[in-house]
Formats: structure tokens, sequence, C-alpha cells
């Protein structure tokens, strides 16, 4: 211990979310004295988003401040923007104040939020099923897309519902 007094720092520290090492920009305490830091209790909540940023950042996702000014530039609310992303408003009201979302839903995310991406990504699409569809389809594969066990199959796990109905009773 020394007689240093605690300040209120903008500090550098190591952590680590899902196996990945980060050093994390966030509000801490330094002692003036020997240079100890650390986070305090009332800038925890502050810190665990910046880890997610942090770990957002260096996955591609996108970060706290990017999905709410993505929400913003549609003017909607958190629950019109859940509305139109097929999620809960829970998931939104979680990614805005830090925690990781998926990265299935940080594409539709983009997809459904930056034009310049679903323009991107539709202009990738055509390109592939249009190459795909010069490529000659083998004949094995044709097949297997009318295979008819498909809708059998269809059929026979639609059946017990009914038959189940009546023998619980
Ligand atoms: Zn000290």
């Amino acid at each position: 211990m020394c007689d240093g007094q605690m300040r209120e720092r903008l500090i550098w520290q190591e952590d680590e979310l899902k196996s990945v090492k980060l050093r994390v920009r966030t509000r801490g305490v330094k002692c003036d004295q020997c240079g100890y830091q650390s986070v305090s209790v009332g800038q925890m909540a502050e810190y665990g988003r910046a880890v997610a940023d942090a770990y957002r950042q260096a996955q591609g996702l996108l970060t706290s401040a990017e999905i709410r000014a993505a929400r913003g530039r549609l003017d909607m609310s958190q629950q019109e923007f859940a509305d139109y992303l097929g999620v809960g408003i829970a998931s939104v009201k979680r990614w805005e104040w830090g925690q990781v979302q998926e990265k299935s839903l940080d594409r539709l995310m983009r997809l459904l939020t930056d034009a310049v991406q679903a323009e991107r990504s539709a202009r990738h699409l055509r390109t592939r099923v249009r190459r795909l569809k010069r490529r000659p389809v083998g004949s094995a594969d044709a097949a297997q897309l009318r295979h008819p066990s498909a809708r059998s199959i269809a059929r026979s796990s639609s059946g017990p519902r009914g038959s189940g109905k009546t023998a619980a009773r």
C-alpha cells in the first residue's frame, strides 16, 4: 500500500472475452503515486460494454454505438427495430447495452440497415446464381431435388400429431 490518491482516469486494461485477448480503453481509477489501476464498482457497467465493444471490433461485429446509430438512421424505437429484425426487444436492449450479438444477427442487421451492404450482397447473390445456372447440373443432383422421399418424410412427420392426441386421453 502507498499513500497515493486514486484518481479517475482513462486507462488501458487487459482482458479476455470468449478466448479473445483484448486491450480495452475505459474509465477507471489510477493511483497518482504508484500507478496501480483498477475499475471501480460504479464503472463496471461501462467497462463491460467497453470489453464487449473491443471484442466486437476485433471480430468485425457492430459495436453498441454502431447498432444504436443504425437504428437511429432508420428513426426506429427499440421496439420497432426489434419487430423489423424479427427479434425480441430484450435482444436489442442487450446489444445496445453491451452484450455481443450472434454473427448471424449482426449480418441481418447490416443487411436490413445498410443499403450499400444490401446492394453489394444482392449483386453478389445474382452473380453467384447466374454462374451456377450456366454450370451444367449433374443428373444425380437434379434427381435428388425431385426425390419423392422428401415429401413422404414431411407427411409422416405431421402424421403423429393427431394420433398422439387421441392416445393421450
Ligand atoms: Zn499507489
